[in-house]
């Protein structure tokens, strides 16, 4: 069988060699006898998991001791109200930056809860385009200032980090492009991306945040949307998502032996630069991003000729190239090229394309 390419936005492609290692260690791990589903979280084989889970994920993206990290449930999603929750700690405002739909979800559950400012918009240009710091609007009264540093379904990133007062904590939603790059965690106060992008399977949230910033929660908010109470239990307060979370830890393993967030990084522009050197060369495809703002993890692009879509998702999938029809909100294509994508599937994804445009011409 040919190699197949998954070019799923999320639930997305894993590491081949991290699916064979869970493949070998599914019925008994590490001579335990037992698969880590059935794995109490409590006993010394998983937290020994859990533990160099965490242990790795401090290395790889160099997270100071000052900083928590916790491992979830509920999805980012669930993340949108506990960030509110938890850090607005007696203020009543906070600023958000909307650069496409993720952002516009956080905005709407934050609303629940305080003030939104939103400091700034690329909604004038169907978030097409970052705004540039220069035109933010901060409120110096904001408990903290949230963005999306990638935004999935619009394929724009952030290539730089916002500066923001140092006494007001920088909230970034990661989901899409956490550890697709070195970061200075340092310049946050809180981190969190959902496993199923760039981590590892569905199920699992990851938090990165600054301790100090713990043990103020809105009055009511629920235990289990309280962040001390996760950080207190060493994420162990209720029963995490166990298999993915041991799975999110074979991935550190394999980012490490790839040499680290340095050397993904250089993977990661090679790729998209690949996929968008070609789509700016053709007459024949269009990518709507600005271009210094384009994701490097998720490409839109639509074809000049939209009659043409459902033909090209045929052949694409007869070719094994999955899963590139756009968001149903947006249409037209995306690739979504996390790190796991090796750089076969993108050149792989390139010369098809080129093959479909002329054939088609
Ligand atoms: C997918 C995604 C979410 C939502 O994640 P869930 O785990 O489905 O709640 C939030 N933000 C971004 C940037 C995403 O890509």
């Amino acid at each position: 069988m040919d190699a197949i390419y998954n070019f799923s936005a999320g639930p997305a492609v894993l590491p081949k060699e991290v699916l064979e290692q869970a493949q070998d260690e599914m019925l008994d791990w590490h001579g335990s006898g037992m698969s880590v589903m059935e794995m109490s979280h409590r006993g010394k084989e998983f937290m020994s998991i859990a533990a160099k889970t965490e242990h790795d994920l401090r290395e790889l993206a160099n997270i100071p001791r000052n900083y928590k990290i916790l491992f979830l449930q509920g999805g980012a999603s669930s993340q949108f109200s506990m960030v509110p929750l938890n850090l607005l700690r007696g203020k009543t405002k906070a600023d958000y930056i909307n650069t496409g739909q993720w952002s516009t979800k956080a905005i709407e559950e934050a609303r629940r809860y305080c003030t939104v400012n939103v400091a700034a918009s690329s909604e004038d240009a169907g978030f097409t385009y970052i705004p540039p710091q220069q035109q933010w609007n901060l409120d110096p009264n904001a408990a903290y200032v949230h963005y999306t540093s990638n935004e999935t379904i619009g394929g724009v990133e952030f290539h730089w980090i916002p500066e923001i007062h140092t006494d007001i904590p920088l909230v970034a939603d990661m989901s899409s492009d956490i550890l697709s790059r070195p970061i200075d965690v340092t310049r946050f106060g809180l981190i969190y991306a959902g496993a199923q992008k760039n981590l590892g399977p569905a199920g699992l949230v990851l938090v990165i945040v600054r301790e100090d910033l713990l043990g103020m929660p809105l009055p009511g908010t629920p235990t289990l949307f309280n962040y001390q109470i996760h950080a207190q239990n060493d994420s162990m307060y209720n029963t995490p998502p166990t298999y993915a979370l041991y799975i999110t830890g074979l991935v550190f393993e394999w980012l490490k032996r790839k040499g680290g967030l340095t050397e993904i990084e250089k993977i990661n522009i090679a790729k998209a630069t690949l996929l968008y050197e070609f789509l700016d060369s053709s007459d024949f495809y269009h990518c709507p991003v600005a271009k210094t703002d384009r994701s490097r993890m998720n490409v839109p692009f639509t074809l000049k000729n939209p009659e043409l879509d459902s033909e090209f998702l045929k052949q694409a999938e007869l070719n094994g190239l999955l899963q590139l029809k756009g968001h149903r909100s947006v249409g037209g294509m995306r690739a979504s090229i996390y790190n796991a994508m090796p750089i076969e599937g993108v050149e792989k994804l390139v010369a098809f394309m080129k093959e479909f445009a002329n054939q088609h011409a």
